[in-house]
């Protein structure tokens, strides 16, 4: 989603976001320190922020399409179960076990450390106050209170196409996108039971997905100027106090993907693989340094399906399954990731989650790894649409999207080592085939 700005000549885009929102902050600062408290939030209103809109409104335009199609190909991708067999399973099973365990070590550290927690009361009430009022009383009138019995009904949509007109703002009759997700499962899944017959339907949606994809990169391209309008806006209200809860955040993300990647990959490719993790990592460095440095998972396919051959001497018919489709489908750095970013705007925008919102972005963080593109930036506009669904502010973007290029390479690098994991757990033991693709 970056390529735009990696065109020759040009600075590459993550370093025109950084530098927007550097730009945003001392110009915001200065702003606050100089000039009247009053007016210049008023022109922060009234000029700035219209920037930062136009920016998110050009995701949100396209973001229901999006998961719609990405979705329904992650599954259809994943193949016919029943024909893959054994390999199909496992490698649904792990990639299940993976991604759970991401959400749940990035919730738990979100909600210990609470680095949106960092900002004053009074802060947090005035965003609370200038951010919040729209979405809730959208929310009010669209919610009465449900029963669990009817929140879990409601995953499953009566009229899918009315859930996804109301999803974005609250007033989908059921479970809005967690039912749009639930539909596009649904129709993925027959898709691979339906076979070669569905060929057309495939086509028209990776249509519909390449051309959304363009519209994002379109929109990406005005990123520098929407985060600087949003951090402008931000910093004139709240000054120094925003960028140091922001440091919070950056410390949260880095220390739950490193939990996830030395904890977890270990002991599961202990225990699955009989690996040591020192011989895992050390064998498939040249592969993580990959996924840093690019920020994508689908560049770093082919060094990752060459090395895991090599290297750990998984058989082809393991890897160019359990790697090509993990590439998109199996996401546990980004799952994680998406949990802690929307629990964290929630804390900073004061937004109290109960256990039913809390299950809802468990819930949606891993099926958005399932939908998340493997490219630079992929999973921004489901982080924005998560926080739609749970009435948080999607201007709260503005406030990561300038630090969002580190944690990217980070979650990447997660993602992509997470995807060999499995590969050499659905190997097993001894490390020679054992596996009957079927
Ligand atoms: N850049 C990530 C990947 O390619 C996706 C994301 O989380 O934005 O795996």
């Amino acid at each position: 989603m970056n390529s735009p700005g990696h065109r020759s000549g040009r600075l590459a885009l993550h370093w025109q976001i950084l530098i927007g929102l550097l730009a945003g902050a001392v110009a915001g600062l200065t702003a606050r320190g100089l000039l009247d408290p009053e007016a210049t939030q008023r022109f922060a209103k009234t000029w700035i922020e219209p920037i930062g809109q136009v920016f998110l409104r050009l995701i949100l335009m396209v973001v229901i399409p999006l998961v719609f199609s990405a979705l329904v190909l992650g599954v259809a991708g994943i193949g016919d179960v029943r024909k893959l067999g054994w390999l199909g399973l496992k490698t649904f099973l792990f990639t299940l076990v993976f991604s759970s365990a991401s959400v749940v070590i990035g919730l738990v550290l979100v909600n210990v450390v609470q680095p949106g927690m960092r900002l004053s009361e009074e802060s947090r009430l005035k965003l609370t106050e200038r951010y919040t009022k729209d979405v809730d009383k959208t929310k009010d009138q669209a919610k009465k209170a449900k029963t669990p019995r009817d929140t879990l009904l409601d995953i499953i949509p009566k009229n899918p196409l009315q859930e996804m007109v109301g999803a974005l703002d609250g007033s989908s009759p059921g479970g809005g996108m967690l039912a749009v997700m639930f539909f596009a499962l649904a129709i993925g899944t027959a898709i691979t039971v339906a076979g070669d017959r569905t060929q057309p339907l495939i086509a028209v949606l990776e249509g519909v997905y390449d051309v959304v994809m363009v519209v994002i990169q379109f929109a990406m391209r005005l990123a520098p100027f929407g985060v600087a309008a949003m951090v402008f806006t931000l910093t004139a209200e709240l000054g120094l106090e925003i960028l140091r809860t922001l440091a919070w955040y950056v410390g949260t993300v880095i220390v739950g993907l490193a939990i996830h990647m030395f904890v977890v990959y270990s002991a599961v490719v202990w225990s699955f693989a009989r690996m040591s993790p020192r011989r895992f990592f050390g064998r498939i460095t040249e592969v993580m340094l990959t996924a840093f440095a690019t920020s994508s998972s689908n560049a770093t396919l082919p060094t990752s399906l060459r090395v895991t051959e090599e290297n750990l001497k998984v058989p082809r018919d393991i890897t160019s399954f359990v790697l090509t489709v993990g590439s998109t489908a199996n996401q546990n750095g980004t799952a994680l990731y998406e949990g802690i970013t929307v629990l964290f705007l929630a804390q900073v925008f004061g937004k109290q989650l109960g256990i039913e919102q809390q299950l809802t972005v468990v819930l949606m963080a891993i099926l958005a790894g399932i939908g998340t593109a493997g490219v630079p930036g992929g999973s921004l506009p489901l982080v924005v649409l998560v926080l739609q669904t749970i009435d948080v502010s999607p201007d709260g973007i503005g406030i990561i999207l300038g630090v969002d290029r580190l944690l990217d390479m980070c979650r990447t690098t997660v993602n992509v080592t997470g995807d060999i994991a499995v590969a050499a757990c659905v190997q097993g033991k001894g490390g020679q085939g054992g596996v009957a693709s079927g």
